[in-house]
């Protein structure tokens, strides 16, 4: 697979163009170098017609791709062509592997779950995944191979994250994500968390910091989770963790403002102005984006901190793919009182 070099300035204009034309190849990850770009690309004659440089370069596989192609590598003796593109990629969370199986191969599920266990030796459970449901978000699975249960511990960056799929949500590709806030974030912050869910991102944040977090959620079971989990951790934390039960849009309105607020809004909330009016430095907040929408977002934001007196910069971060044309982005919000 060959790849486009670029001005590091022009990296991501010409990766949207790219994506757009349908050349962009997103299984692999682009690499910097002094002041370019390199952006991987599919095996198209229409790529030389665009007058970028071009490189016969095999960029390397994103991570979780790899994993992918090592079940994709196993079950090729066993699996046709055909059905080989209907593989998805796939989550191993503690000791469950979690799998979503198109209808066009289910009568292949032996053969995957031959393939999970030889890929993954420790696996215990194997689980098809499902729809998120309504506001706690959670999942529904069908337990296809092993113990029947959901119930395990998965280790992210640095911290136990004991999780129950069938009574919480839990995503473990927000991995990045929650070690990107931990980076920003300063020993001595006050942060705010509503739909806290069982704590990753106050987990990974307080691993690493020297802070304090107010975290909320609503639902009795994550909850539980999370308090037990302040437990698993204990003797890593670095930060405090105060963890509230309740809605976070009772509760928001009776709290003070703090340094940095995290807002992981459930799909489908809108949960911006309540979050913003608590954020006085930092807000980051997650939602859900059509790629033709992001500027709308942007000045939906810029205009909610001006009806609120305050100044603010915006930089809106993709975050990951959520279904053709849309994605779940973060918007990196930097507010301050306003000069005027
Ligand atoms: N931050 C967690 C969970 C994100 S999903 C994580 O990343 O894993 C959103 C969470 O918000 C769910 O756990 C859901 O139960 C919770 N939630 C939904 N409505 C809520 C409300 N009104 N108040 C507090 N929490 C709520």
């Amino acid at each position: 697979m060959p790849a486009v070099k670029v001005p590091r300035r022009e990296a991501e204009t010409v990766k949207r163009k790219l994506k757009r034309l349908g050349l962009y190849d997103g299984k692999r990850r682009p690499k910097r170098g002094d002041g370019y770009v390199l952006l991987p690309v599919i095996n198209d004659p229409l790529i030389e017609e665009l007058d970028y440089e071009v490189l016969p370069l095999e960029l390397s596989l994103r991570p979780e791709r790899q994993l992918y192609k090592n079940l994709e590598g196993i079950l090729a003796g066993r699996l046709s062509r055909e059905e080989l593109e209907y593989l998805r990629r796939y989550d191993v969370i503690g000791d469950i592997a979690v799998i979503q199986i198109p209808s066009e191969i289910e009568h292949r599920t032996e053969d995957i779950i031959w393939g999970l266990r030889k890929v993954h030796p420790f696996l215990k459970v194997i689980a098809r995944k499902g729809f998120h449901k309504g506001a706690f978000r959670i999942r529904e699975y069908s337990i296809v191979w092993g113990e029947k249960r959901l119930e395990t511990v998965h280790k992210e960056n640095g911290v136990w994250v004991k999780v129950d799929l069938s009574k919480a949500f839990f995503n473990p590709r927000m991995k990045g994500e929650r070690y990107r806030l931990a980076q920003l974030v300063r020993d001595g912050e006050r942060i705010l968390i509503p739909f806290a869910g069982v704590l990753p991102y106050a987990l990974v944040i307080a691993r690493y910091r020297r802070v304090k977090i107010t975290a909320i959620e609503l639902n009795r079971e994550a909850y539980k989770l999370g308090l037990e989990n302040i437990e698993l951790n204990r003797e890593k934390l670095k930060g405090e963790i105060e963890f509230i039960h309740g809605d976070a849009f009772k509760l928001l309105p009776e709290l003070p403002t703090y340094d940095r607020v995290i807002s992981p809004t459930p799909r489908g909330v809108d949960a911006l102005r309540l979050t913003l009016e608590k954020a006085n430095g930092w807000l980051h907040y997650y939602d859900f984006v059509h790629e033709e929408r992001v500027d709308a977002f942007r000045r939906r934001i810029i205009g909610e901190c001006r009806r609120l007196g305050r100044d603010c910069s915006v930089r809106i971060k993709k975050v990951s793919d959520f279904k053709p044309h849309v994605f779940k982005v973060c918007a990196d919000v930097e507010i301050s009182v306003r000069s005027d």
